[in-house]
């Protein structure tokens, strides 16, 4: 008899809930020690887990330069470019002022700070963020020399610089022939490397999570538990209430199809609490799964896991009412304004790598003067919520390049709906 293999979204999933149990089986019975420390969770769990991460990473800066150069090409005209760039940022700042909302008011209605005990966590260093000013952050975005942007793996200088060759290319058509075909080869032989790496996501996602549970101590989260709950509910209102519910309302599509493919995505942003390293498997995901067009999320993915910070908006929302509650500082009408402005451009400021958002936290609880000193309270648990809402963080994404594709026409329905030959039988 023919023996039915498991999909990749099934492996994946299994390789998620085993790296929890094994990790916290190792963190509280196996006795610490040689064998424990040095040769399972810091030898072959950290080898593994971060050569697969490594993999992943090595693929982001070629496969952005690559499909985007390609995407603006075909896009062909500056004009539906300069469409979809403006309606993805919109779309990108209303995402996040909502998510922000959300959390102020599950924030309010659970109230992490009140009867907070202090003297029970362990308060940490915090580090504070330097921000730069707005008219340098968008000079920024143009680069003095794109070589050192590539190198660097700067992510806007090498949109800007990308985008710009893609509509030179379309611009000269035959005449760059050479280069155009020179770059989607490239971007070909970049896609097939991420479906390679693929093949070993399962075995990298348990490595990760089973190394970080491994070390978690899960006592920290006493004290912290209505905080911890606070962003845990806001992330899921977001995820599961607001994006899907966008999702149906602006393109009919159904939310629990798109959930469930991309479902790989969000594990594996998880296990990484790393957004920049999802955008290969982002990417091809939307792609090859729910059908959505390269030619838009070549863009709006890479531009989103840079400046697209829902997940890390709603800890940053979370925070406030819980610091302030912490302190006894009474916040005013103006004073939530002014968290949904700041914590909207913190997101837009923080880096799709992991505990950024923390340390952009800052800025937002100095503009409406709560002590910084209370980010020493919850750094000690943060890295089981970067890792929640680093998955929030791509999916919000994730769903505003399928509204902008279906909005552009550039949606597969018939694929989106379509049972995936690798789910079923990879
Ligand atoms: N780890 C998050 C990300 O990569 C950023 C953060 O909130 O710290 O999306």
């Amino acid at each position: 008899k023919e023996k039915k293999k498991l999909g990749l979204t099934t492996k994946i999933f299994i390789a998620l809930i085993l790296g929890c149990l094994c990790g916290i089986i190792m963190h509280y019975f196996v006795p610490e020690g040689y064998v424990r420390d040095t040769i399972i969770v810091n030898g072959v769990f950290y080898v593994v887990g971060n050569g697969f991460l490594r993999l992943m990473k090595m693929l982001v800066v070629p496969l952005v330069f690559c499909s985007l150069i390609c995407g603006s090409m075909a896009m062909g005209d500056t004009k539906s470019l300069g469409k979809v760039g403006i309606k993805t940022l919109l779309f990108y700042l209303l995402t996040t002022a909502l998510a922000i909302s959300v959390a102020l008011g599950v924030a309010n209605i659970i109230n992490p700070g009140i009867g907070l005990d202090t003297s029970a966590i362990q308060a940490q260093e915090t580090s504070v963020a330097e921000s730069t000013g707005v008219a340098d952050t968008l000079l920024n975005i143009i680069p003095e020399n794109p070589v050192a942007s590539l190198a660097n793996g700067t992510m806007l200088q090498i949109i800007f610089f990308a985008l710009f060759v893609g509509i030179l290319l379309a611009k000269l058509g035959d005449r760059a022939n050479l280069v155009s075909n020179f770059v989607s080869q490239c971007n070909d032989i970049m896609m097939e490397m991420t479906s390679a790496v693929m093949y070993v996501a399962p075995i990298g996602v348990f490595c990760l999570i089973a190394k970080t549970f491994s070390g978690i101590g899960f006592s920290a989260f006493v004290p912290l538990l209505k905080y911890m709950i606070g962003v845990l509910l806001a992330l899921a209102i977001q995820c599961l209430v607001v994006y899907q519910g966008l999702l149906k309302i602006t393109t009919g599509l159904n939310p629990l199809v798109f959930l469930k493919k991309f479902f790989p995505v969000m594990a594996f942003a998880f296990s990484t609490a790393t957004s920049n390293a999802t955008i290969p498997l982002s990417t091809e995901t939307l792609d090859v799964k729910l059908g959505v067009s390269r030619k838009i999320s070549s863009f709006t993915i890479p531009l989103g896991a840079t400046i697209n910070m829902d997940g890390t908006a709603i800890m940053q929302g979370v925070a406030v009412v819980f610091a302030a509650q912490a302190f006894g500082i009474d916040l005013s009408g103006a004073d939530y304004l002014t968290v949904i402005l700041t914590a909207t451009l913190a997101s837009v400021g923080t880096a799709g790598v992991p505990g950024v958002g923390l340390v952009t936290l800052s800025m937002v609880f100095a503009s409406v003067g709560l002590p910084v000193e209370a980010i020493g309270l919850i750094m000690g648990i943060d890295r089981i919520l970067d890792m929640t809402r680093t998955a929030v963080n791509i999916t919000g994404d994730a769903v505003c390049t399928t509204i902008i594709a279906h909005q552009s026409g550039l949606v597969d329905r018939e694929r989106f709906y379509a049972t995936v030959q690798s789910d079923d039988d990879a």
